[in-house]
């Protein structure tokens, strides 16, 4: 793993920026390939992620990878991560403050992990890309966010508890393959693209 990814997701398993920091078991940085093309962004660690540190292991996490099986990929091929690292009590929805806390970590794990295409789970995720937008209404449709693709799904949960959701999320999943190609090809000829001499690359801000 990249050796900035791995502190990263050290000083996530020991942050104690929120009150989630207090009722954990584990904090759940995220896990996959650190140059993964995909990345899913589900909400926050359930009862399973808390005890086990790893994101998506519950029944959720089951029905991700069947969702991932449909279209021939496995989950170790893809980058799997939450909005709040911590288990909120009760599975709560996260507050604000939590969010905003823990902002920092997953913004700094996408310009790590640099995918082409992520892939919201849920509207707290939807939130950080398409804020004001409403989950019903435009998930499924990708959009073109600086230099990725971001792709709004409903939650796999939401499936589990209600059929019209999980007929859906099957539907949308499907459309993975060719956002992805359409993304890849997107990349490539913004990487043939010759830079203007005056442009240069922002040095990124370091969390530490
Ligand atoms: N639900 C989520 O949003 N994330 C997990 O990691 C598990 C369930």
């Amino acid at each position: 793993m990249k050796a900035e990814l791995l502190a990263l997701c050290q000083r996530i398993e020991t942050c104690e920026d929120c009150d989630l920091a207090r009722t954990r078991t584990k904090a759940v940085p995220g896990e996959g390939p650190d140059d993964a093309e995909i990345m899913f962004i589900g909400e926050g660690p359930g009862y399973y992620e808390d005890r086990s540190g790893r994101p998506f292991v519950g029944q959720a996490g089951k029905l991700l990878e069947r969702l991932l099986a449909s279209i021939g990929m496995r989950r170790e091929q893809v980058y799997i991560t939450n909005v709040v690292k911590c288990r909120p009590p009760e599975n709560r929805d996260p507050l604000r403050e939590e969010i905003e806390a823990c902002d920092k970590y997953l913004t700094r794990q996408i310009e790590l992990i640099d995918p082409l295409l992520i892939v919201t789970l849920g509207r707290y995720s939807m939130a950080k890309f398409l804020p004001g937008e409403s989950i019903s209404r435009i998930h499924g449709q990708p959009r073109v966010i600086g230099r990725r693709t971001v792709l709004p799904f409903f939650h796999p949960a939401a499936a589990l508890h209600q059929q019209r959701f999980m007929q859906q999320v099957e539907q949308d999943f499907k459309k993975i393959p060719e956002v992805l190609a359409q993304a890849r090809e997107r990349r490539a000829r913004e990487a043939a693209q010759p830079q203007p001499e005056t442009q240069q690359t922002p040095i990124q801000g370091r969390l530490f």
